[in-house]
């Protein structure tokens, strides 16, 4: 079965019925990958989003109608290893633990196997050395070959560490965070392109706060479906917002801007005639590891749309270390290579008085 080009995130349900009514609806309208964790939605060992996908495609009406993708991780969710945390899928470590999650998730979902395996918030080299040791993350999941189809990998790396993971050869998917307002990841894009890797976008609203502006929430999903080879994955909430994604594959041939024509509408709805950061990530490496392309496309949408809720995802994921623009040292280093002239010392001054405050 081949990807559709939408993909269903089941990370937003609100309740066990709206997951279901959401999941057999997309299902319904074509939508078929399925990308799943242990702890998306997660109140109790009964009661989370694995259980409730499980039950919305273990209908007869469903059954073998979906591509179904689980994870787990070594990690803790953000940059650290974690402690082992089985419910939830972080910190597996040791091929015990892997056959545990394992076994949860395919119990969860009421799957023999799964289409699509992945190592998930795969974030740093560490922890990827870390899955690799003997007996550990890998040792578990090739214990239970035959038992999944493709691997993938799960990260919001910079682009240096992404493409290193993904010359292990070990991957065939990669999903990454990839929106109109953080375009820092599209050299991954390339070089995925021209090595026959699936690139999944994750955070295709930015949160779910793009969606705040329909304009916006419109040019984003519009964006990334002009990109050859990335699948949008959308964390649909309701039948509504599957409706939406709907409406917009259908309208999608018809429409006739270009990949360069929407961010230019971005712009101005951003506010291009100040002179600001477009994300393009020239200035990378930061010695801090400071992203400043994603960093300020969240500033910039809070301080030229008054967007709060840019503010307020930006301060929640503050976990990611290119977000930590606190840490910045005011070396000059990026101020020296932005191809747009930019002050960008000032500019991140600026941002953290106004992102932090
Ligand atoms: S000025 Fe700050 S953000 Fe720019 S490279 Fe130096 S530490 Fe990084
Ligand atoms: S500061 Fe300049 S070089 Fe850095 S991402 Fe923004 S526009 Fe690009």
């Amino acid at each position: 079965m081949e990807l559709s080009r939408i993909l269903i995130g089941a990370m937003r349900f609100k309740n066990r019925q709206s997951a279901i009514d959401t999941v057999r609806f997309a299902l319904d309208c074509g939508f078929n990958y399925i990308d799943n964790s242990a702890c998306y939605c997660y109140q109790n060992p009964s009661e989370n989003s694995e259980s409730w996908v499980g039950e919305a495609i273990g209908h007869p009406s469903y059954q073998g109608r979906a591509i179904i993708s689980a994870k787990c991780t070594p990690g803790n969710g953000g940059l650290e290893l974690g402690e082992f945390i089985p419910e939830k899928g972080f910190g597996v470590r040791s091929v015990a633990q892997f056959d545990q999650v394992f076994a949860q998730s395919r119990k969860r979902l009421q799957v023999d196997r799964f289409d699509f395996y992945h190592l998930w918030t795969t974030h740093t080299l560490e922890q990827l050395e870390e899955a690799q040791k003997p007996g550990g993350w890998f040792a578990g999941l090739h214990k239970h070959a035959g038992e999944w189809d493709h691997l993938g990998i799960t990260t919001h790396a910079d682009n240096e560490t992404i493409i290193t993971f993904l010359k292990t050869g070990a991957f065939e998917t990669v999903t990454i965070p990839l929106n109109i307002i953080n375009t820092t990841r599209t050299a991954v894009v390339d070089y995925c392109r021209a090595s026959g890797i699936t690139v999944i976008a994750m955070n295709p609203l930015a949160g779910g706060f793009l969606a705040a502006n329909e304009q916006l929430k419109e040019l984003a999903l519009r964006y990334l479906l002009s990109l050859e080879g990335v699948y949008p994955l959308i964390g649909f909430s309701c039948v509504e917002d599957v409706d939406y994604a709907e409406w917009i594959l259908k309208s999608q041939r018809a429409y006739q801007k270009s990949t360069g024509q929407i961010l230019s509408e971005v712009d101005k709805l951003i506010g291009a005639d100040v002179p600001r950061c477009t994300a393009c990530g020239y200035c990378q490496p930061c010695p801090e590891r400071i992203n400043v392309g994603a960093s300020l496309s969240y500033y910039n949408l809070y301080k030229f749309m008054g967007n709060e809720h840019a503010r307020k995802e930006f301060r929640n994921k503050q976990w990611e270390d290119g977000l930590r623009i606190d840490k910045c040292k005011q070396c000059g280093i990026c101020d020296s290579r932005c191809p747009n002239g930019l002050e960008v010392m000032k500019i991140i001054k600026d941002a953290q008085e106004i992102m932090y405050a």
